[in-house]
Order: C-alpha cells, then sequence, then structure tokens
C-alpha cells in the first residue's frame, strides 16, 4: 500500500514536471519570441586560408563568396560573413551577437562604396560583453557611411556557429541582446526546479547516507551547469573569461551522461547489473570524460576534431547506458524504467546540444527550448527513479526487521510447547503490566514426576504441551513457560478468577482427552496473584507472590487455585497499605 503511494508521488512529480516542461517549451519557443527586438543576418559568406592584410585579414575575392543561405562546411582557417547594403539599410545596429565559441580572431570591417573604411579586431580575452542566451556581443565600428559590414573570423573552433551571427540594437539597455526576457525566465524556471530537486536529494543523502542520492546530486548539478552555460545565465551568476565558459560548456555537454553512468552503476544492486557491464560503463564514462577535458584544450591541432568527438563520443556511453538498462529491466528492476526514461531525455538534451554547439542546428530557436525541457525531463526521471528506490529500501527495511522479529521470537519461545518462555516473561513483563496485565498466575502440575516415571518421558512431554496449549487458549491472557512443568499466564480484563479456575480444571479434561496411555486424572495447582494499576509490584514482587500461594495450593492438597487480590488505597504513601484479600477455591 505505503509501495503504491510512494510511486504514485513519484508519478504524479513527474507528470506534473512534464506538464511543466511542455508548457515552458511552448512559450519559449513561441516564434519570435526567442529574440529580443529585431536582429540582422549575413546574406553571404566565405572561407579562405589567412592572408594577412595591414588591419585586418586579406577580403575573399567577389566570386568567393556565397549568398544562398547555406552553412559553413566545415571550419576554414578564415570564416566570413557578409552583412550586404540590402541587409543593414534603414537598421539600427549597435552590436555583432554570435554564440559563444573559440576563435582567435574576429575583426569587424565596416564597408564603404570603395571597400573598407573602418575596422575593429577582438581576441577572445577581449570579449566582455555577454548577451543573454549562450551569446558574446562585440561592438560594432561606426558605420555612418558605411554601406555593409564584413565579419572575418580567425581560426573559428566552429564556422557554423557563425551562421547564426546577428546584427542587434542594444537600445542603450544591456539585457537586450540576444535572447528574450521571456525565453530567460523560462530557464529560470528550469534552474529553480533543478535547484529545489538538488536540494531534495541532497536532504535525501543526509538522512540515508545512500551512495545514489550523492551521485544523483552530481547528476542534477551537472544539469544546472549545462542550463546555466547553454543558456548564457551564468553570466548573471559568475563573472567568467570567455575561454572558461567555453571549456565550461562542453564539459557540461557531457557531464550529465558520464555522472549519469555512475549514478545508474551505483544505483542497481550486483543482483541486477552485473559486474562486467558496470565496470564496462564505468569505464567508458571516465575515458569520456577524460577525452572532452583534453579536447578543451586550445590547441589548434585539436580544431577540426571538435565536432567529430562531441557527436561520436558519447554515442558508445548511450548505447552501454541503455544496455546497462535493460539489464537491470530484465533482473526484474523495475528502477530502470526511469533510469531508461533518464537516458532518453539525456539523449534528446545531448542531441540538441551537440547540434547546436557543432552549428548542425544554425538558425533553429526552438532546438534551445528543447534542450531546456529535455534538461527538465531527465531531472524529473531520475528523481523519479530515486523515489522508486527509496521504496524498495523502504521495503527491504521492512524485511529485515521482520527477519528480526522472527529470530527474536524464536529465542524467546520455548521448543517444547510453543509459547513463550521464562526469557520472554522478564523482558516482556514491563511492557505487558502497563498493556493492563495486571494479574499473574502460576501454575504448576500435581505429581508430574510420577507422570514420568509411570508413563514416560515421551508422554510427560505430551502432557506438558497439552498444558501449554490450554494456557495459551485465553484470549486476554499470555502464556509462558517457565521451566520443567511450571508456566505463569498473565491476564487481563474481567473475571480473572474465574476465568484463571476455567483454565486450571480444563487442563485436567484435556490431558485425559488428548493425552493417550494416562489413567487418572492429571491435576494442577495454580496461585494467582491481582495487583491492580496503582500498585507499583515489581516482577519479582509478584511472581514470588504468586509462587508462595502456589505452594500453599500444594500443601493445602493440590488441584486447587488460591488466590490473592492487592487493593492499593488512595493514602498518602507513608500510610498507604496493602491489604490482601485471600480466597481459595478447591474442586
Ligand atoms: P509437585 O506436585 O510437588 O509439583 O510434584 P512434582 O512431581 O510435579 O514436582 P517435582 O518438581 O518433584 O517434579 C517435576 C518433574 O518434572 C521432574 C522432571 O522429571 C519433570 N520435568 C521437568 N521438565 C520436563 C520436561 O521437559 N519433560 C518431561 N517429560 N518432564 C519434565
Ligand atoms: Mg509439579
Ligand atoms: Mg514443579
Amino acid at each position: 500500500m505505503q509501495a503504491i503511494g510512494a510511486n504514485l508521488i513519484a508519478m504524479v512529480g513527474g507528470i506534473r514536471s512534464l506538464l511543466v516542461s511542455l508548457a515552458l517549451i511552448a512559450v519559449a519557443a513561441w516564434p519570435g519570441s526567442a529574440r529580443a527586438g529585431e536582429v540582422v543576418r549575413a546574406s553571404c559568406h566565405a572561407s579562405t586560408v589567412l592572408n594577412a592584410g595591414p588591419d585586418h585579414p586579406e577580403l575573399p575575392p567577389t566570386n568567393e563568396w556565397v549568398c544562398d543561405n547555406t552553412d559553413f562546411a566545415d571550419s576554414p582557417p578564415v570564416a566570413w560573413l557578409f552583412f550586404t547594403p540590402t541587409d543593414i539599410a534603414g537598421m539600427q545596429v549597435t552590436h555583432f551577437v554570435t554564440d559563444i565559441g573559440r576563435f582567435q580572431t574576429m575583426t569587424l570591417i565596416a564597408m564603404g562604396p570603395d571597400g573598407p573604411v573602418r575596422s575593429r579586431s577582438y581576441r577572445m580575452a577581449d570579449v566582455d560583453i555577454y548577451a543573454n542566451g549562450p551569446k558574446f556581443a562585440l561592438p560594432l565600428p561606426d558605420l555612418a557611411g558605411a554601406t555593409g559590414l564584413v565579419v572575418a573570423i580567425e581560426k573559428p573552433w566552429t564556422a557554423r556557429l557563425s551562421t547564426r551571427a546577428w546584427l542587434q540594437d542594444q537600445h542603450g539597455d544591456a539585457d537586450s541582446l540576444g535572447w528574450s526576457h521571456e525565453g530567460m525566465l523560462a530557464v529560470a524556471v528550469v534552474i529553480g526546479m533543478i535547484l529545489v530537486s538538488l536540494f531534495h536529494h541532497v536532504a535525501a543523502y543526509s538522512l540515508m547516507r545512500q551512495r545514489a542520492a550523492l551521485w544523483m546530486t552530481a547528476t542534477l548539478g551537472s544539469l544546472l551547469l549545462l542550463t546555466l552555460t547553454a543558456s548564457g545565465m551564468i553570466h548573471f551568476v559568475l563573472d567568467l573569461r570567455l575561454g572558461t565558459i567555453v571549456w565550461l560548456s562542453t564539459l557540461a555537454l557531457f557531464a550529465p551522461a558520464c555522472i549519469g553512468a555512475g549514478l545508474l552503476t551505483h544505483h542497481m544492486t550486483d543482483a541486477e547489473l552485473g559486474e562486467n557491464r558496470r565496470k564496462l560503463l564505468q569505464g567508458g564514462a571516465i575515458a569520456t570524460f577524460t577525452i572532452v577535458t583534453l579536447l578543451c584544450l586550445p590547441l589548434e591541432p585539436l580544431r577540426p576534431l571538435g565536432p567529430v568527438v562531441l557527436l561520436v563520443l558519447p554515442v558508445l556511453l548511450f548505447i552501454g547506458a541503455a544496455a546497462a538498462c535493460a539489464e537491470a529491466l530484465g533482473n526484474g528492476c523495475t528502477r530502470a524504467r526511469f533510469h531508461m526514461a533518464m537516458w532518453g531525455s539525456m539523449a534528446l538534451v545531448y542531441v540538441a546540444n551537440a547540434s547546436r554547439a557543432t552549428g548542425l542546428a544554425v538558425g533553429s530557436d526552438w532546438i534551445d527550448f528543447l534542450l531546456f525541457g529535455g534538461t527538465m525531463l531527465t531531472a524529473t526521471f531520475g528523481t523519479m527513479a530515486m523515489v522508486s528506490n527509496v521504496d524498495s529500501i523502504r521495503q527491504e527495511k521492512e524485511r529485515e526487521s521482520a527477519r528480526l522479529d522472527a529470530l527474536t521470537n524464536l529465542i524467546d519461545l520455548d521448543p517444547l510447547t510453543g509459547i513463550f518462555n521464562r526469557r520472554a516473561f522478564e523482558q516482556r513483563f514491563v511492557e505487558l503490566r502497563s498493556d493492563g496485565f495486571h494479574a499473574l498466575a502460576v501454575v504448576d502440575l500435581d505429581h508430574f514426576k510420577m507422570v514420568n516415571d509411570q508413563f514416560g518421558h515421551t508422554t510427560g512431554d505430551r502432557v506438558l504441551q497439552e498444558v501449554a496449549a490450554v494456557l495459551a487458549s485465553d484470549r486476554d491472557g499470555i502464556a509462558f513457560r517457565m521451566g520443567g512443568e511450571e508456566f505463569v499466564v498473565m491476564l487481563r480484563g474481567s473475571h480473572i478468577q474465574q476465568r484463571a479456575e476455567q483454565m486450571r480444571r480444563a487442563i485436567t479434561i484435556r490431558i485425559a482427552n488428548e493425552v493417550d496411555g494416562i489413567d487418572g486424572p492429571i491435576t494442577a495447582s495454580m496461585g494467582l496473584i491481582e495487583s491492580p494499576p496503582g500498585g507499583a509490584s515489581t516482577m519479582r514482587q509478584l511472581y514470588s507472590h504468586a509462587d508462595r500461594l502456589l505452594y500453599e495450593a500444594k500443601y493445602s492438597g493440590r488441584n486447587r487455585l488460591i488466590s490473592e487480590r492487592i487493593q492499593v488505597f488512595d493514602a498518602p504513601a507513608r500510610e498507604r497499605r496493602v491489604q490482601d484479600r485471600r480466597q481459595a477455591v478447591r474442586p
């Protein structure tokens, strides 16, 4: 019942996040809402080798310009953009806005009718204006009298990204460049949800000390880094250089899958996920992370490898994770379904992010928001996997405590008769008293030694079993075998004395009916003490009192009950007197 409850909470939480993320995608990706204000895109681009001029690289010859809305095929030594006179005619623009990426130099050249008139050059270290979104902005040279603008990007890491570059007017408002405020608001909500989930898992870890909770926290941390870098929100939080941001963005692209592999392998038991697959996945994640970290180094020979590595490397990791999920699922691990869904969402995020980072999804605004929707789904399914695990941990704990209970019961039971033993009586006395068991009867068979002597030990054992069955039959009584042929019954409720006497007599009848080979009645003697709640009697006091009564019964001829009721008067403690009322019941 509780298991269904926990799963239901997980499902409801998951569906809620799903709806919110879908709504966010819808709002943020609404055509035109992605950008703040009007923007100008370049009509033509060109790729050349580097022929350095005095102020900027030598312009490509006219016939090298491609003006057909296509993208850069690869990353050339110099990538050129041409904002033609038609592009910028009548437009009020102040900045060149482009996606975060590595480059050597960017030169913005204002073109007059007879060629370049003014230019401004920037290196990565010069970049200090960040736009909303994963973008930065470079102030344009004075365009007065200019008929066009040419941008030369030397050694771009991913030239295709530049196809998305645009010219924009800052309007004197620092936040007006790049994505719209609605888009950034949607991102803020995503960040908020990831943070809530992250704190939740930190709390879960401090409560349960479960390593998977720590991995989930790390996975959420990586999703947070991804969201911060992929949205440019990181500029609001930290003051970082462009080089650091590029490095963090690439790391964030791979981190969720690498850490997610750690989560997956730590969340599955040995029975659910085989050792080989576990090792393979962990090794793959470590290798991927190492290679990416190395490739993040700004080394020229690595430049052409960038997109290939981005697109190919994690595919192996995703295949490995899917295989691990399938194996766990095959081994009956139901939470592997959530992991599968989590990896599916992560793949969506990865495809969106990688195609954006490599410039494959050039010009597509909604892919950015697909990325954030997928990020939310990843966090949601991860949380669902964790919640369903909390459930199985609880079930395992319950099974453990049931096993412990059974064991405890076993050492508390008398092996011959199956009722509680002396140990249980000593352990439970106080608890039973507070549960209202205020009467204590000590029962001893009469001349039992003779039964053994006459009919044999085995018959004696049968007799003891029947005695125990009789004493355990009172619904408001608990029977203990104290040793040998002596028993104790604790009783509560009304008509205690009658019930005790009934039991004592029932012993004789039952033995006569159930144990073969005994001629003559087997009787029992009983001492009963009733002590109401107010009387603070210890176990030892009550027991020895009842034992005295039992021996009185024996000495007065056996086969009888002698009982006493201790009455406590509500008098000052010093004068409080205990008055005994004795009664002997004979057959
Ligand atoms: P009394 O009426 O005075 O109680 O006499 P009694 O013979 O019942 O008392 P006594 O204490 O002399 O003898 C108890 C006998 O109980 C002795 C022992 O052989 C027998 N006994 C103790 N434990 C067991 C047991 O587990 N199985 C059997 N068959 N006999 C037992
Ligand atoms: Mg006896
Ligand atoms: Mg005895």
